[in-house]
């Protein structure tokens, strides 16, 4: 088999990765890279297996993603959809990976089996039923919470929508990679979470299961410059939304020629930012100056949620979650 290259690309989520803390963005595109290589060096192992590691805001953000695209699936072809199968599912997805976590075959394959990062990091103890039942009550309210408004509030609101349209296919980042298109020989990754195509729509869906972010509007921007490059779809077409499940509300984002331009701007200010951390600045070579060039973040409650604290040495930073956890921090 040809050797993978590790070509430029760009999304949205990376670009914010390597404006919080470069190091990071570095693990995740370098430093990682290679590490499924039975022989490569162990530190890239290492950060290989760290970055697939999931924490519990990703595992309830993914189990109720999955469950609402089953969901609006399942109601394209004429089946019903309930609130308890949707439930069910997310379910049987956070069983497995704590099942997979204990089982510890991530440790060989970690792109296949699940690890979650509060047991890597020793956060809480799965002998200690109090910490245990903690841990767990958050994802399971938080998942019943988001599919409870996804059937209460959205679903309804949504069915002319998948009346009168058909849902578009979206690559799967597991399987066969994310939906990508290209810009000035740059590969731009976009992850729509759902897209429902009409005869006058082009209506791209994101589903937040945390607080709403400011910069959330302009993640779903990029989608609206992948629905006109990928698919041709004309502005005045594309309707973007962000669609909060913790309580249910609905947020539409503009999109037009201005939008377009302004968003074309901000990924090539972006590209042009992380080039400067490249061996001649050369995208097309890809290859990082030394670790040391890409700064490490001194925003500690960045740390305590990264899965990298081990590379970087940073497992105090737990104490600050710690801290942030009995009030002690704002
Ligand atoms: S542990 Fe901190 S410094 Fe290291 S990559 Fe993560 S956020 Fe950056």
């Amino acid at each position: 088999m040809a050797e993978l290259k590790n070509t430029f690309c760009w999304s949205f989520s990376q670009a914010k990765e390597f404006a919080a803390c470069p190091r990071r963005y570095y693990w995740q595109r370098y430093g990682s890279w290679g590490g499924w290589e039975d022989l490569a060096p162990k530190g890239v192992r290492l950060a290989y297996r760290l970055k697939q590691m999931k924490n519990r805001f990703a595992l309830a953000g993914t189990a109720v993603d999955l469950a609402v695209k089953r969901a609006l699936e399942k109601i394209k072809a004429g089946e019903e959809a309930t609130f308890e199968e949707s439930l069910e599912e997310a379910s049987e997805y956070l069983r497995g990976i704590w099942i997979q976590h204990q089982e510890g075959r991530w440790q060989s394959n970690p792109k296949r089996y699940g690890c979650i990062k509060e047991l890597y990091y020793n956060e809480f103890s799965p002998n200690d039923p109090e910490a245990r039942a903690a841990w767990a009550g958050f994802i399971k309210e938080r998942v019943e919470v988001c599919l409870g408004n996804f059937y209460g509030m959205i679903l309804p609101r949504l069915r002319k929508y998948l009346a009168n349209g058909t849902l578009v296919p979206l690559g799967d980042p597991e399987s066969g990679g994310p939906e990508s298109f290209t810009i000035g020989g740059i590969k731009i990754f976009a992850l729509p979470d759902s897209v429902i195509q009409s005869e006058d729509k082009f209506f791209i869906i994101d589903w937040k299961t945390g607080r709403g972010q400011q910069f959330y509007a302009h993640q779903v921007e990029v989608y609206g410059i992948w629905a006109q490059v990928k698919h041709g779809v004309p502005p005045d077409m594309i309707e973007l939304a962000l669609v909060y499940l913790p309580d249910g509300t609905w947020q539409n984002v503009r999109y037009d020629e201005e939008t377009a331009r302004q968003t074309f701007d901000f990924i090539r200010e972006s590209v042009r930012d992380i080039s400067d951390k490249l061996k001649g600045g050369d995208l097309s070579l890809n290859e990082p100056l030394n670790m040391e060039n890409f700064e490490q973040t001194d925003r500690l409650e960045l740390c305590a949620h990264c899965n990298f604290m081990e590379l970087c040495q940073r497992q105090f930073a737990l104490t600050y979650k710690e801290e942030e956890r009995h009030g002690k921090r704002k």
